[in-house]
């Protein structure tokens, strides 16, 4: 039976439970087991054209040919998001249906099978549902959602895979930046050019950024800020996150396209701003507007925002060698957005737009 089927069949998703869970629900509820994956993992095998042999098992190392061809020419996926335990007890998911869409995105670049709405949605709400245990409490914490397709096809030499994994592990998050970030404008290395793969979520977008990120470390700042390929004259994203500011006022935005990913977080935030009365532009900004702007102070904010951090203040940026500042304080514009955004996903708000899907107890 695919997987599908199983679906159409209204029968659920089989699940082998963990024979020894490693919960420990007290160490969740006091924020002290964190970063860990949680109990179980759903996975699906691809082949002869179909998603088949979908289950929940236990979490555990998946065994893979050393020639799998995923792992030699990154024919590999993921998606990051994240469940939240209301303050109510229940437990929602944030925007599944924008993850899965990108999610295919990804994938279709890749050249990679995509995964339909009904399986992402079914294994992402079972998994969490059956390790709802692992998903902490409040104000900043979440349980963090990894979708993933990998291509598992045992080959030496190049080729597309015609065989594929599809897997989601989760487990308890805490925020990964805490601190106003101090981050440099990259003016030699790229991210993302026209053509490329920059609007997918790839396992080798972040391979390649990995050592210019290494090398602004050692130089003391947090991250990049990533420019245009062609002229390095236009800010993009900051790290993987993307950039937003407060331009007189205004939440400014560089527009997504094929170099800047399309995050769920700067969409939603966007909405917010709208929600909230305060106007949205999303368009190119240059180098020298952040500079000047800055300067003169009709940049009062600058951020990064994205799934894992939600919103990252960001207090220096440095441009070819100067460091300009921006005061990060509490009346900022961005943590009444972020404030917003959390009270949606706990439940302290009305979910106007539909993002959080609550997982009801029924896989345990
Ligand atoms: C994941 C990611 C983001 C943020 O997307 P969210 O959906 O908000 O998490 C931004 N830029 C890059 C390069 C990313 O990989």
């Amino acid at each position: 039976m695919t997987l599908l089927e199983y679906l159409d069949s209204h029968m659920s998703l089989p699940i082998d439970r963990a024979a020894t869970p490693r919960l420990d629900a007290d160490a969740v509820a006091s924020l002290k087991l964190m970063n860990v994956p949680g109990d179980h993992m759903f996975i699906a095998e691809y082949s002869h054209g179909e998603w088949r042999k979908a289950r929940i098992q236990a979490y555990r190392p998946i065994p893979f040919s050393p020639l799998a061809l995923g792992l030699h020419y990154a024919q590999s996926v993921f998606e990051g998001m994240k469940a939240y335990r209301m303050d109510d007890g229940r437990i929602g998911v944030f925007r599944t249906l924008r993850h899965h869409e990108r999610f295919n995105r990804s994938l279709e670049r890749m050249l990679m099978p995509a995964v339909p709405a009904e399986v992402f949605a079914e294994a992402i709400h079972t998994l969490v549902d059956l390790d709802r245990g692992w998903v902490p409490p409040g104000p900043d914490s979440s349980y963090y959602i990894r979708p993933f397709v990998i291509a598992t096809e045992e080959r030496m030499g190049l080729k597309a895979a015609d065989e594929f994994s599809f897997m989601v592990v989760g487990g308890p998050f805490r925020p990964v930046y805490t601190k106003p970030l101090r981050v440099k404008v990259e003016r030699t290395y790229t991210r993302a050019a026209h053509g490329g793969t920059g609007y997918a979520k790839c396992a080798g977008n972040y391979a390649a950024a990995m050592y210019p990120t290494k090398l602004a470390q050692d130089e003391g700042f947090d991250q990049v800020i990533w420019t245009d390929a062609r002229d390095h004259a236009y800010v993009e994203e900051s790290g993987t996150m993307n950039l937003m500011f407060i331009i007189n006022g205004v939440l400014v935005t560089p527009p997504t396209g094929d170099t800047i990913l399309s995050g769920v977080t700067r969409d939603s935030l966007m909405q917010i701003a709208r929600d909230l009365g305060i106007d949205v532009q999303e368009r190119a900004v240059s180098v020298d507007e952040v500079r000047t702007g800055i300067q003169s102070g009709t940049i009062t904010e600058a951020f990064g925002v994205g799934t894992a951090a939600s919103v990252a203040p960001i207090q220096t940026i440095s441009i070819d060698g100067e460091d300009l500042s921006l005061s990060v304080h509490d009346g900022c514009t961005m943590f009444a957005l972020k404030q917003r955004l959390n009270d949606i996903r706990f439940g302290r708000i009305a979910d106007q737009h539909g993002w959080m899907t609550i997982v009801d107890g029924t896989a345990r």
